[in-house]
């Protein structure tokens, strides 16, 4: 990314209204999570794909809550890191701004983000089987394993999309609405070849967007990509964000454009 091509990405940022950012793994990993696949998956003999599965709850709920147990005290010291601050600050700077996040370590939302939509779930909640309700569970380690529903008594399961499950379809659909509708979709640490997460650059490319990638590496995505920024999230997007508010001299949604809805800037 030389500097020509970083000035025209931050004066067409400058006029834009709908802005949405695709996230996955790799922002948290800059953070400290661990991906909890291959080597770092591993906890006793067990790994991820043979426990994130409704067959494993079925069979055996404690170890599979002891093990999200591990996993929530591995991730509860863990803060967001400029990445996630920037794209939190940026509901301030677009007017339609929204994270679509593949994480569930609840890092955007621990960094401020508001319109956040979690493809995959949230490693704090917890959905009672019986009734379907969901709870925030924050206490680490668990009180009880496995812990059970306070109003009907029933298993409480992670409230987390499992191998062989599908995505909640409501999410699912208000995630390719946001990228067929937005004028940019940032898409950062994440590999998109993961469906149906990957067909959300596609569907924001059809509607006209520019599509900008932030990863550390060139992926499948990066030949379809507008932009790329090679780099950490956290050094990419803060970089990205002082550009545009010299740009737009630190105002809020700076382009000056009414924006129909009769809001003050
Ligand atoms: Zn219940």
């Amino acid at each position: 990314m030389d500097d020509r091509e970083t000035a025209s990405l931050v004066e067409f940022l400058a006029g834009v209204r709908r802005v949405v950012a695709l996230t996955g793994a790799g922002i948290s990993a800059e953070s400290g999570v661990p991906t909890f696949r291959g080597k770092d998956g591993l906890w006793r003999q067990y790994r991820a794909e043979s426990l994130a599965t409704p067959e494993a709850f079925a069979r055996d709920p404690a170890l599979v809550w002891e093990w999200y147990d591990w996993r929530r005290g591995l991730i509860a010291p863990v803060g967001p890191n400029p990445g996630h601050a920037v794209l939190a600050a940026w509901e301030d700077r677009f007017e339609d701004f929204a994270v679509i996040t593949q994480n569930v370590d609840g890092l955007h939302r621990k960094a401020g983000t508001k319109n956040l939509l979690e493809l995959h779930g949230n490693i704090w909640r917890a959905r009672c089987t019986r009734e379907g309700t969901v709870r925030e569970i924050l206490t680490t380690p668990l009180p009880e394993v496995p812990p059970l529903c306070p109003d009907c008594g029933a298993l409480l399961r992670p409230d987390i999309v499992w191998f062989g499950e599908s995505l909640d379809p409501d999410v699912l659909d208000r995630a390719f609405a946001l990228s067929a509708g937005c004028e940019a979709l940032f898409v950062i640490g994440t590999s998109s070849v993961v469906q149906p997460a990957a067909s959300l650059p596609a569907a924001a490319a059809r509607g006209g967007a520019k599509v900008i990638e932030v990863n550390l590496e060139p992926t499948p995505l990066t030949p379809h990509a507008d932009h790329f920024f090679p780099g950490p999230a956290g050094q990419v997007l803060p970089l990205l964000d002082r550009r545009l508010r010299e740009r737009t001299g630190g105002g809020r949604r700076g382009s000056g454009q009414s924006n129909g809805k009769g809001r003050s800037s």
